[in-house]
């Protein structure tokens, strides 16, 4: 065991020095195009793996209601370090909270469920990272539409995974990863998780890197692409995946919010930056770089506002959490890109300089809008559920 038990308050502290650290390096960081595993055994050691384990087994999730604040601000602060760090570490907490948030299966996968949730939490206790690669190409997003196939011979024997994935964050740094598959037979797609420890990528042993990442953004992530044939997978124990994710809701999860957090951190590290920077110049702004400073400053506050609803409805417990988090997250989504591109604006041409960080950041925010659920599908999920009465 990795982990030892620290208070949320200790966690965040230590985070905050790791992520400042990262700071002071951050030109050479805004360049990487791969994960360094020292970031991840310093977070762990940091304690951020208690976000993925209860109370009861040393750790630091007490609930939705209690631990999500402390989780988004741990992601929010990590991101003003390193933004790729910061988003492949949101996916361990939001992939574990599919086990965390449903305390409980009906009969008769009752006794199946808790095994499997404390063998999951054992893992997050043992420093194991958990990330998804649920997508798939042109599903956009929409994991119902998911073609991927699960098959196995006996009740006794694990399922073989066949399909193509992609967008897989963490990749090479994840010891497990979730992904959906429709199992033979069946008509829906449910959760499948794979242990990837030392599974070479050549396609010897079920997985075949296709196309490594080469985002515009988030560019470290290594949110690979890979075709997976037969490849062994462990099958939610509920084997339910629309009840649990209803279970979810009903318990108040806000959805995305994790995801917004990286970003919320990533155009707080921009107006500071900013703001330093035009400090010195302000009796010079043009009407233009005065009125779209306004602006910056306008979106920026409403960008805090919007995240700090959320964890109101969510701590409260009054209100739709989930749907204030997808509302927040398109909402942040949209605001970070303009507030990015005003900031540019203001600071001038040197700005679009790969020196500077302005151009990684604003390509870093972007990432928010096509991250689950992606742009289209929140949409309709957003006008599906408007209470017209
Ligand atoms: C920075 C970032 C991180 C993400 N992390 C995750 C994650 O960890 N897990 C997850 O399940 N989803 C992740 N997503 C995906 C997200 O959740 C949506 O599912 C996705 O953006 C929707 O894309 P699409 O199906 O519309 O893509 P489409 O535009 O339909 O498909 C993308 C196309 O790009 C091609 N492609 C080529 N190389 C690659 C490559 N290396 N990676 C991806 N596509 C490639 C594919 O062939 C495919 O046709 C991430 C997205 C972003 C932008």
């Amino acid at each position: 065991m990795r982990a030892t038990t620290k208070h949320t308050e200790e966690v965040v502290e230590n985070i905050k020095e790791l992520s400042a650290q990262f700071a002071s390096e951050r030109a050479e960081r805004l360049r990487r195009r791969e994960l360094a595993a020292a970031d991840f055994e310093a977070l762990v050691d940091a304690g951020f793996h208690l976000t993925g384990v209860p109370p009861d087994m040393g750790g630091l999730n007490g609930g939705i209601a209690e631990a999500t604040r402390p989780l988004c601000e741990m992601l929010r602060i990590l991101a003003h370090g390193d933004p790729s760090v910061a988003l492949v570490a949101s996916m361990h907490p939001a992939v574990i909270g599919g086990w965390m948030e449903v305390p409980e299966a009906p009969p008769p996968y009752t006794e199946a469920w808790e095994k499997q949730r404390r063998t999951v939490f054992e893992t997050a206790l043992n420093g194991c990272w958990w990330g998804t690669i649920i997508s798939e190409p042109g599903s956009g997003g929409d994991s119902s539409k998911t073609k991927a196939t699960a098959r196995r011979a006996s009740d006794d024997e694990p399922y073989l995974l066949t399909g193509q994935k992609q967008f897989g964050s963490g990749s090479g740094i994840t010891s497990f990863m979730i992904t959906q598959a429709v199992p033979e037979g069946e008509a829906a797609p449910d959760v499948f998780y794979m242990d990837m420890r030392g599974v070479p990528w050549d396609g010897s042993a079920g997985a075949l890197l296709t196309a490594a990442w080469d985002g515009h953004g988030m560019t470290a992530t290594q949110s690979h692409a890979m075709s997976f044939t037969d490849m062994p997978a462990t099958r939610a124990a509920w084997p339910d995946n629309r009840q649990r994710q209803r279970m979810r809701e009903l318990a108040g999860r806000p959805a995305g919010h994790l995801f917004t957090s990286v970003i919320v951190g990533v155009v707080e590290s921009a107006v500071d930056a900013a703001r330093q920077q035009m400090r010195s110049k302000r009796d010079s702004m043009r009407p233009f770089e005065q009125v779209e400073w306004s602006r910056v400053e306008m979106e920026a506050w409403l960008i805090q506002q919007a995240y700090e609803g959320v964890l109101r409805d969510v701590e409260s417990g009054n209100g739709n959490a989930t749907r204030s988090g997808l509302l927040c997250k398109e909402a942040v989504a949209e605001l970070a890109d303009s507030t990015l591109l005003r900031i540019g604006k203001v600071v001038g041409g040197g700005a679009y300089s790969r020196s500077s960080p302005y151009g990684f950041w604003l390509q870093d925010a972007r990432a928010l809008g096509f991250l689950r659920p992606a742009w289209g599908f929140a949409f309709d999920s957003i006008f599906n559920g408007v209470a017209w009465d």
